[in-house]
């Protein structure tokens, strides 16, 4: 955890504080900046979006693959661990494995070998301090924690959150297959899962991407994508969902369960074509389902975030976090958060991981965001702007108040 709770500028920010604001010194006297890294440090998190860890036992090769958002393989001569996320990896989970800090990669993936993948996921799952992890489980891959497992190895609650076009790709070819029932076992699917379910979530950014028709699409419309869509689906043997009248349908439907609406924004793998994958072109959805008073929680938004904090202080129904963005900018993670903390009202703001698979991007994603938490608000408190009451109580909002009292979760 975090020991060095000072910020950017250089110097302690407690003498900082002191040598500017020297009448402070009594109010600050027994909550130091220290003391905020501590409590946040120790704080028990909400994991509002994540997905499984993997508890295989991986290669390099795969191990590399899995440390970055590309689908491509490195160029000839380099490799994934000289990134920010790479660095963060030698820096923070060696030493979680019995490692020194800043174990060369080979020793790192050979301790990692030797103490298997359950070992792995273990160790950096209950250490990361997450208690409560609402997970997607959309994305899947041999090897991946059922949430049990997750449950079981971490030590701590697991909840779901229903991937949308997954659940239309499974109810696509149940029940008797035709275009014009298509919408009824989709609500009927939807509903058996959605029942047990924390939030839902949308992929639309990557099937379609952001910018799309914002009005609901009408039953005849839905019918005869469908049959276009099943048609295909039928030459091709693909079942992928990619047609914009049925994401549409997907997402009206999915607000009528009044569930939290997950939706894929910014930052992700080259599937997703990142121009339209700005949160500001939801305005129009956002504004028309307003009135449904459906939590939309805008995911990573990444480099969008300082518009998804305008949408979050417009809209009362809209949230965000820079999950993924925080592990992947490792030690530039506190600029990223404190961008997140200009606009967006606080109680708007949610942590999370976005980790999936290896189980260093879970423990990372909440360590990286304790680090990047105790310096943006220890910065704040040094330079005279908050008190540290409020900046232990916002952090607390953030790593978990907030998704408790969303998702509804006591
Ligand atoms: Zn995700």
């Amino acid at each position: 955890m975090s020991t060095r709770p000072g910020g950017p500028a250089g110097g302690g920010p407690g003498a900082g504080a002191v040598g500017r604001f020297p009448g402070m010194l009594g109010l600050m006297a027994d909550l130091t900046p220290t003391v905020l890294a501590e409590r946040v440090a120790a704080l028990r998190l909400v994991d509002h979006h994540v997905h499984p860890a993997l508890q295989t036992d991986i290669g390099a090769a795969e191990f590399e693959d899995l440390i970055t958002e590309s689908d491509r393989a490195a160029p000839a001569g380099l490799t994934q661990f000289d990134s920010q996320l790479g660095l963060a990896i030698r820096r923070w989970c060696a030493p979680v494995l019995g490692l020194e800090p800043f174990a060369e990669p080979a020793d790192y993936l050979a301790r990692r070998s030797s103490l298997g993948g359950v070992e792995v996921a273990r160790r950096l799952l209950r250490v990361s301090g997450i208690s409560h992890f609402l997970i997607d489980t959309g994305l899947v891959r041999p090897g991946l924690l059922d949430l049990a497992g997750m449950q079981d190895l971490a030590g701590a609650r697991a909840s779901e959150v229903v991937r949308l076009e997954s659940v239309a790709e499974q109810a696509a070819w149940s029940g008797d297959g035709s275009a014009a029932g298509f919408a009824g076992r989709f609500a009927a699917a939807l509903s058996g899962q959605a029942a047990g379910a924390a939030g839902l979530k949308s992929i639309v950014a990557y099937r379609y991407g952001l910018d799309f028709d914002p009005e609901p699409p009408t039953a005849a419309e839905v019918a005869g994508a469908a049959g276009r869509w099943l048609r295909q689906a039928d030459q091709t043997g693909q079942i992928r969902l990619e047609d914009p009248v049925l994401l549409r349908h997907l997402l009206w439907a999915g607000l009528e369960h009044g569930l939290p609406l997950q939706l894929h924004t910014g930052f992700g793998d080259p599937d997703v074509d990142l121009r339209r994958c700005d949160p500001l072109l939801l305005r129009g959805f956002l504004r028309r389902a307003e009135p449904r008073q459906v939590p939309i929680m805008l995911l990573h938004c990444y480099p969008y975030h300082r518009g998804a904090g305008y949408l979050a202080q417009a809209y009362p129904h809209v949230y965000l976090d820079v999950g993924l963005a925080i592990n992947y900018t490792g030690a530039r993670a506190a600029a990223v958060l404190a961008e997140s903390l200009e606009l967006a009202p606080f109680g708007k703001v949610l942590f999370s991981s976005d980790a999936w698979g290896p189980p260093e991007l879970h423990y990372l994603g909440a360590l990286l965001w304790r680090r990047a938490t105790a310096r943006v608000l220890g910065d704040w408190v040094a330079e005279g702007e908050w008190s540290q009451a409020d900046a232990l109580r916002v952090a607390e909002m953030i790593g978990g108040g907030n998704a408790r009292r969303v998702y509804r979760l006591d």
